[in-house]
């Protein structure tokens, strides 16, 4: 499948969870997780009239750098590595993953402008997820004040991977709740607008629960796409 066509199914199905929460679609950007596919791929997306992409190595984010340049807004969703951070701050403009003090530190230092940053969140306490766990978040990110470079733009988690709707959905809500939770500490660094939550599997739920960033990979740019 083209990945125009998928785009369009894909916004159809955003329209409609849209209207099933009564929320307007405008609300809801969709991140092109590209870290499977070619630079061709990457691209073709662009050329579909997508603005945001996605990576979570240093190394795919790079190659795709050097043929799309910031045409695309960038967007780092994987663990980041500490010793890897200077490879790619200069190139992204969203970090996705800041889930311990050790990088905040580390982006901090290495760049020389504000990184709008979303702290991920272990919603689901599985072993294998990154991110921290939901009581620890509201200090963690008041100790973020201390570092200048750092914007605490939103919340981000990975949901489960499970058909379950109730689980999925019991997920997305707990982000939501965590995220009104911080807009009240009212902390200029930490704005906290977005959340980001959704992926090819559960992006329609998590829309109908107030994702404002989707990242969706296979559904989108996956070569064998089923919508
Ligand atoms: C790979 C990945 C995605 C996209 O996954 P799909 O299931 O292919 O849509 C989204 N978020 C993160 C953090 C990922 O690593």
């Amino acid at each position: 499948m083209k990945v125009l066509e998928n785009l369009k199914h894909i916004r159809s199905n955003i329209e409609e969870a849209c209207k099933q929460s009564g929320r307007s679609p405008e609300e809801v950007t969709v991140i092109a997780v590209t870290k499977y596919v070619s630079v061709e791929r990457a691209q073709e997306a662009v050329e579909a009239g997508i603005l945001h992409l996605g990576e979570n190595r240093d190394e795919g984010l790079l190659s795709k750098w050097d043929h799309l340049g910031d045409k695309p807004t960038w967007h780092y969703i994987g663990t980041m590595q500490t010793r890897k951070v200077k490879n790619v701050i200069d190139k992204i403009t969203y970090l996705h993953s800041l889930d311990r003090l050790s990088l905040a530190k580390e982006v901090n230092k290495r760049s020389n402008q504000k990184v709008k940053c979303f702290v991920q969140v272990n919603v689901s306490g599985e072993e294998s997820k990154h991110g921290i766990d939901p009581e620890a978040v509201l200090d963690f990110i008041k100790d973020l004040e201390q570092f200048e470079h750092i914007q605490v733009e939103g919340l981000m988690t990975m949901a489960p991977y499970t058909n379950d709707e109730s689980q999925l959905r019991q997920c997305f809500r707990q982000l939501k709740a965590l995220q009104q939770e911080v807009q009240q500490l009212h902390l200029e660094f930490a704005p906290c607008r977005e959340l980001s939550m959704g992926m090819s599997n559960d992006y329609r739920i998590a829309v109908e629960e107030g994702a404002t960033m989707v990242r969706i990979g296979s559904a989108l740019v996956g070569e064998e796409a089923e919508v």
